[in-house]
């Protein structure tokens, strides 16, 4: 009989957390409805697959996906997602930043009627400079943009009903838009306080670079959502602008000469200034173009993001 819950984690070189961390759950699973964990393997280089190898055999309701290769969180969480039996679905981090103890005050908000429940970690044990300020500019962007309002998008501690993730697929840093693509689907969505400690085993694989990258897959995300059938719409302002301001350079050069009678050729830097503009611009755009076809073969084709060599037992 299919587990009525299923709890997906990713683990990328956490062999030390690991053992603690199925101690806890073991701890956690009499307190909910049947369910199952998988334990998605994103390429570890560490002990952490044949630790979850031995893990199979001591826990029955654990399950353990091994990819080819590291494929990133969104990619390893999706792996996870996409072999999950149970109805209602719950992610968080192997690291154990994360409280498993959390689980069942989020099942039962989601049984209060909502579709997505996810956590708020009102106390985040990260250094400040590096991970939460920026997180909590990046949160208050992202609110302000999407019109979702949670306080804390990157809390990888969520439940779900199946049905609120039907087609929202992921990539990159994504998985913190899963509320936002889920509401654009009209789900009911609850936050709620979450417990979050330090990490006491190994280091985060994520440093100030992934807030920017964050920040831009937002961008990309609503480019995608606004543009996706009308990229003219989007390249079409700015190619505007700049062949305006181009002609109205011409324009004022052309009157110099003409008018003026000066020469117009000794003017390398306003050649390389629009030089400058116009390939950074060619740049942005091909960068856009080439996300927009990306994205469009992964959705269209249903090819999958990652690719998996084992399934335990
Ligand atoms: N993770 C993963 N693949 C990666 C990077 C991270 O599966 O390429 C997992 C990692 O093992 C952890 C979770 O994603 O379970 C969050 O990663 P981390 O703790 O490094 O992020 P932070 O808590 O610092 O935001
Ligand atoms: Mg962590």
């Amino acid at each position: 009989m299919d587990p009525e819950v299923s709890i997906v984690i990713p683990a990328y070189n956490e062999e030390e957390a690991l053992p603690h961390l199925l101690e806890r759950l073991a701890e956690i699973l009499p307190q909910i409805p049947p369910a199952e964990v998988l334990i998605v393997d994103d390429g570890s280089t560490d002990g952490t697959p044949e630790i979850l190898k031995d893990s199979v055999k001591r826990y029955p309701w654990l399950r353990v996906l091994i990819l080819r290769r590291n494929f990133g969180q969104s990619a390893a969480l999706t792996c996870g997602l996409d072999h999950a039996r149970g109805k209602i679905l719950v992610t968080l981090d192997a690291d154990l930043q994360n409280d498993p103890a959390d689980i069942p005050k989020l099942l039962d908000k989601l049984k209060e009627g909502y579709d997505l429940v996810s956590g708020w970690r009102k106390n985040r044990q990260d250094p400040f400079f590096t991970r939460k300020l920026p997180s909590r500019v990046a949160n208050a962007l992202i609110s302000r943009i999407t019109g979702v309002r949670l306080h804390d998008y990157g809390c990888t501690l969520k439940a779900y009903r199946r049905e609120a993730l039907q087609g929202v697929t992921i990539y990159g840093e994504l998985h913190r838009f899963i509320p936002v693509l889920a509401d654009l689907r009209g789900a009911r969505i609850a936050e709620v306080p979450v417990r979050h400690h330090p990490r006491r085993f190994g280091k985060s694989k994520y440093g100030l670079s992934r807030t920017y990258r964050v920040l831009l897959d937002l961008l990309l995300m609503f480019f995608f959502q606004r543009f996706a059938t009308r990229p003219l719409h989007f390249f079409g302002l700015p190619g505007g602008l700049l062949f305006g301001t181009g002609f109205l350079i011409e324009l004022y050069l052309s009157f110099l000469k003409i008018f003026g009678h000066q020469q117009i050729g000794h003017r390398p830097l306003l050649l390389l200034g629009v030089l400058l503009i116009l390939t950074g611009i060619n740049l942005v755009c091909t960068g856009l173009l080439a996300e927009l076809i990306m994205r469009a073969y992964y959705e269209g084709s249903g090819r999958r993001t990652y690719a998996l060599r084992e399934i335990l037992p």
